[in-house]
């Protein structure tokens, strides 16, 4: 771990509750990122990680998983401070869920294992499962925790030593997280934090020579930039976590009070700040008005507030410039004639606070169906046949989530087949578990976070062969 940055420059992070500044925290810059490179790749050339026996990392990473669980308390509390996250959730959900995640992952350290392979000619050989080297990891801002610990986790029990690059506006507990590994007894050199920019910072880490993999969740336009500055230094993996602007599909025979609920907690949830936010919600035409009047009413329990107060369920957005970015597609969804249903103005005079959004009469071309927003903003739509409802749905260059609400088996089935999206939740919306693979289709990137699949991203599969005597073998 190396916090002591070379430039010795800071820059300010705020709470988005008030919009001041809570703390000055080291900025990191291409200096740092080579130093903290250096420090992972001789972790990983020379140090004990990569060496020691699965099940030890895994004993390790369990008391990384306790410590956390001792610390729910603060790590909640900074996360609600960075970032405006609701502090009951933080302290019941996302917290205890990254210790979860950790023990997870803990729990594959010591079943990695290759195959034993037969050949077709008298040759020997067998697979080793290695682990893929030195990681750099790129987190964006709406999950902090969350997301630290779906790429940390797996590159720990398989092994790897890592860079994480904590988004600017929420370095926070990225900072505590990496206090509490060295705690934890994670060998130095292992996990290394460098906070700072992205177009400084990130992007030195996305084109070192010495970095063998990416792992990015961000935006699809710096996901791009990523997979070019991977691609123009050493070829290194890419796998990419990106934007969304996912469809809740809800069809006639769907009970209206339950598919009104889903649809709100799909874009409400996280005040919007989540990539899988059902920010599209496309309805049948004969449950149309009646669902709208349910929604209007039911938006309603959509309290804005203080997150730290037990009561609110939408807090504020993270900072300024995502605040200004929602209430301008708010201006733009007026200009283009949707027809705004309630919600729409800022929430309170300080702080950056919108309140809960619904706009009716939306058309494919406009822009507040078309764009990830990235706040509480709903475009609804009114479809009439199954395939128009499908061919709304995919109408879209991104493929990341999207919910089916639907008694029928046989339009669940259907519909879930030709959905172009890497998960399909049907009468549930972010049903997410650290078992389930997640990622995305389209511009919403490649590559799984969750599950197996996502320890094996930083693996990397070697074949040894040798004759099973002295056969012939060319
Ligand atoms: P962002 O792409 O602006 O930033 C994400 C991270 O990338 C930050 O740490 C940032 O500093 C860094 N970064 C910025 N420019 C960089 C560059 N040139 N090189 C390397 N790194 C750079 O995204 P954001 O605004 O922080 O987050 C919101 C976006 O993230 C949304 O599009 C959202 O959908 C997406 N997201 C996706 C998932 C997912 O799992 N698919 C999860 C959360 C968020």
């Amino acid at each position: 771990m190396n916090l002591n940055f070379v430039a010795g420059k800071t820059f300010e992070t705020i709470d988005p509750r008030t919009g001041e500044t809570i703390a000055r925290v080291s900025e990191g810059d291409k200096e740092d990122i080579d130093l903290a490179v250096g420090a992972a790749r001789r972790a990983f050339d020379h140090g004990p990680w990569p060496r020691l026996p699965g099940a030890a990392r895994a004993k390790i990473m369990h008391k990384f998983a306790d410590l956390i669980d001792q610390h729910i308390e603060e790590l909640a509390t900074l996360d609600t401070l960075n970032a405006g996250k609701l502090f009951s959730w933080g302290k019941a959900v996302d917290i205890p869920s990254v210790a979860n995640t950790l023990r997870y992952f803990a729990g594959a350290a010591d079943k990695i294992h290759g195959q034993v392979l037969k050949m077709s000619r008298e040759l020997h050989a067998y697979t080793l499962l290695e682990p893929i080297g030195v990681v750099g990891l790129i987190i964006p801002w709406n999950f902090p925790s969350t997301m630290f610990f779906v790429k940390v986790s797996p590159a720990l029990a398989a092994g790897c030593t890592m860079v994480v690059k904590p988004a600017e506006q929420t370095p926070l507990s990225a900072l505590f997280y990496a206090h509490l590994a060295k705690e934890a007894g994670i060998p130095d050199g292992v996990i290394n934090v460098v906070s700072g920019y992205g177009p400084t910072a990130g992007a030195a880490l996305t084109s070192h020579m010495n970095v063998d993999k990416v792992s990015f969740t961000g935006s699809t336009e710096v996901g791009r930039k990523v997979m070019q500055a991977a691609a123009a230094s050493n070829l290194k993996t890419v796998s990419l976590e990106l934007g969304g602007k996912s469809p809740l599909l809800i069809f006639d025979d769907a009970d209206i009070d339950q598919a009104a609920d889903l649809a709100l907690l799909g874009v409400m949830h996280n005040k919007g700040e989540v990539c899988v936010a059902g920010s599209r919600v496309l309805v049948q035409e004969a449950i149309y008005d009646e669902f709208v009047k349910t929604l209007v009413e039911k938006a309603k329990e959509w309290v804005v507030g203080d997150p730290f107060h037990p009561n609110s369920r939408v807090g504020p957005q993270v900072d300024k410039k995502q605040y200004e970015k929602v209430m301008s597609y708010i201006e733009h969804g007026k200009r283009e004639g949707a027809t705004l249903l309630t919600g729409g103005k800022p929430a309170a005079k300080k702080g950056y606070y919108i309140e809960p959004t619904v706009f009716t009469d939306v058309t494919e071309d406009m822009m507040i169906s078309r764009d990830e927003i990235f706040g509480p903003v709903m475009a609804l739509m009114k479809f009439k046949t199954i395939e128009e409802g499908i061919k709304y749905a995919n109408n879209t260059k991104y493929g990341l989530a999207s919910g089916i609400v639907t008694k029928s088996l046989d339009i669940a089935n259907t519909v879930s087949r030709s959905i172009k999206a890497g998960v399909v939740w049907i009468n549930c919306y972010h049903g997410f578990d650290i078992d389930c693979p997640f990622g995305g289709y389209k511009m919403s990137g490649f590559g799984k976070d969750f599950g197996m699949e996502a320890l094996h991203k930083y693996l990397q599969t070697k074949a040894v062969v040798t004759p099973i005597y002295n056969s012939p073998w060319l």
